[in-house]
């Protein structure tokens, strides 16, 4: 794929992505690249992309999972395009001590530790010599479940070098607080990470004190608590890594069936943080009544145009507002009420100085009209 059909389609993190109207935007955008870019606030160039799979098979929920072919086409995009394959660990800690990362840098992750991380992904990504990590629901490899790897397995991958990560025991909404009280809610939230930990010490050599969201879902009390047990946590939501981010729950694009197109892949790896300096309200955990709920964004500058920014909200457009003078103020509503579940809003902006897309995305999670939680 060209530089140039690269910037011609507006990545909305869906497929079959609008692009009619605003071809228009994005035409004028270098000629009026603006020279107070280049001597903007916003230095950090340095940023990469994480990955997040969950099964690489035939045979497996679409919502969940790519193809082997169209995992072997997304492998090799990244050969194909010079990209620098970095383990988790090493892109984490790099960001976080404002080392180089090279332009086009990627970490690989996969979620649950399914069978087919062992049987089909293994073996391709240790062909291609490249790292990657998989983050485990202990409770589900306890069980010995055929669906997922074994310990067994796990172990072999660790020898050959694979990181192995945590992703809490049971897979809870840990969001969710349910009937406990705050106490007792956030007591099983620490057990829920720090018994997955011990399990994972017992069975593997050094599994990485990194920690992804199960659901994706995440909110302020859940994020101060992994900050003071000293994990590095990850999120679902879209975006590219850097700096700055927070990392506490740090984004990573998911690939699965309907939004694993080359083309948005090829926008995707290649995207950059849009330098968002507050997200208001802090936690995306809605209410059962919630309706259309504003998200306030303070926007940082950086070698971008603010008023290009453009919101999708479940794939569709939101009604946005933006306030252009600075730091910009973006406030982003659905078009219509939120159903149950989870929903992404995607927030997307051209590059000024390059052919890549600054990208910011966040979750609304809204229960079920009795308050209990939606069950995945
Ligand atoms: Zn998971």
């Amino acid at each position: 794929m060209s530089a140039t059909s690269a910037a011609s389609s507006r990545p909305t993190g869906f497929v079959g992505s609008r692009t009619s109207s605003r071809g228009k935007v994005r035409a004028g955008c270098l000629a009026l690249a603006s020279m107070a870019a280049f001597f903007s606030s916003f230095a950090s160039a340095a940023s990469g992309v994480v990955l997040e799979y969950h099964h690489v098979a035939n045979d497996t929920p679409p919502s969940t999972s790519v193809t082997p072919a169209k995992f072997e086409a997304h492998m090799d995009h990244l050969a194909d395009n010079d990209f620098s394959i970095w383990p988790l660990p090493k892109l984490v800690e790099t960001l976080r001590e404002g080392g180089d990362v090279p332009e086009r840098t990627v970490a690989l992750t996969f979620d649950d530790a399914y069978a087919s991380v062992y049987d089909e992904v293994f073996p391709r990504l240790q062909d291609r010599g490249w790292p990657f990590t998989v983050f485990v629901s202990t409770g589900s490899i306890d069980k010995g479940i055929d669906a997922y790897t074994s310990w067994d397995e796990l172990r072999q991958m660790e020898a050959a070098g694979v990181t192995i990560a945590n992703h809490s025991v049971d897979h809870a909404h840990m969001v969710a607080q349910g009937d406990r009280d705050r106490r007792e809610w956030l007591e099983d939230a620490r057990a829920n990470i720090v018994d997955a930990q011990a399990r994972l010490n017992e069975e593997l050599e050094s599994p990485a004190r990194l920690f992804a969201w199960p659901f994706g879902e995440f909110s302020p009390p859940l994020q101060r608590l992994l900050a003071d047990l000293d994990y590095v946590g990850f999120g679902q939501q879209s975006g590219a890594v850097g700096p700055d981010s927070d990392f506490t729950a740090l984004p990573r694009f998911p690939l699965a069936t309907g939004f694993d197109s080359l083309d948005s892949f090829a926008l995707k790896v290649r995207s950059r943080p849009l330098p968002v300096a507050e997200a208001e309200p802090a936690s995306g955990v809605l209410g059962p009544d919630a309706e259309r709920p504003v998200l306030n964004l303070t926007l940082e500058e950086g070698p971008y145009r603010p008023e290009t920014v453009r919101c999708y909200i479940g794939g569709g457009p939101a009604e946005t507002e933006i306030d252009e003078s600075m730091p910009a103020t973006l406030r982003v509503r659905p078009t219509e009420a939120l159903g149950t579940g989870r929903t992404k809003i995607n927030c997307t902006a051209p590059a000024t100085d390059g052919d890549q897309w600054f990208w910011y995305s966040y979750v609304w999670m809204k229960p079920n009209p009795d308050g209990t939680w939606y069950s995945d």
